[in-house]
């Protein structure tokens, strides 16, 4: 059976520090899905296909990641993807400490389905989607912290 991990998140924008998890990780699945989880209730700074199109530009040509969006439970998307794991990065206890209760309500919703923990390279462990925005909406330059230093702009 192949073994298929999710990666879900808001990706808003998809940082070095994300890159980073999935190519660790293309060691140990035969595929990832990074999949944007579309929340209604969020505003995001960037409209869904721009989302996208960092994802897909970070890994153009490489067939074992795909990029793709979801609504719902992220355990139902992994069913109807047929992934056995969502993969999740740790930067630091902070980021335990709220992995932990999601990590473990998944687990309680659906059993055969495990989280799987990539601790961050320490080089990462400063890089948020939210400090990102902040430098970039205040006209300082991101490109540092994305992949292929790609712009921003539409
Ligand atoms: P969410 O909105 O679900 O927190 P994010 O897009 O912020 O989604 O992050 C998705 C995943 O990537 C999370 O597991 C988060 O801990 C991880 N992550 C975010 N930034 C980094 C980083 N710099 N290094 C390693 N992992 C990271």
């Amino acid at each position: 059976m192949k073994r298929i991990a999710v990666f879900p998140g808001s990706f808003d924008p998809f940082t070095v520090g994300h890159q980073n998890i999935v190519l660790r990780a293309m060691l140990m699945f035969d595929e990832i899905i990074v999949a944007i989880g579309e929340n209604s209730q969020k505003k995001y700074m960037l409209s869904l296909e721009k989302r996208k199109a960092i994802i897909a530009d970070a890994f153009k040509g490489v067939e074992q990641v795909k990029v793709e969006s979801y609504s719902g439970l992220t355990v139902d998307y992994c069913n109807a993807e047929e992934a056995k794991f969502i993969l999740r990065g740790l930067r630091n206890s902070r980021d335990l400490d709220f992995e932990q209760p999601i990590a473990q309500l998944n687990k309680k919703l659906d059993d055969s389905i495990e989280t799987v923990f990539l601790v961050n390279a320490p080089e990462f462990s400063a890089i948020n989607s939210s400090i990102v925005r902040e430098i970039y909406l205040n006209g300082g330059d991101v490109s540092d912290f994305l992949p292929n230093g790609i712009k921003l702009e539409e």
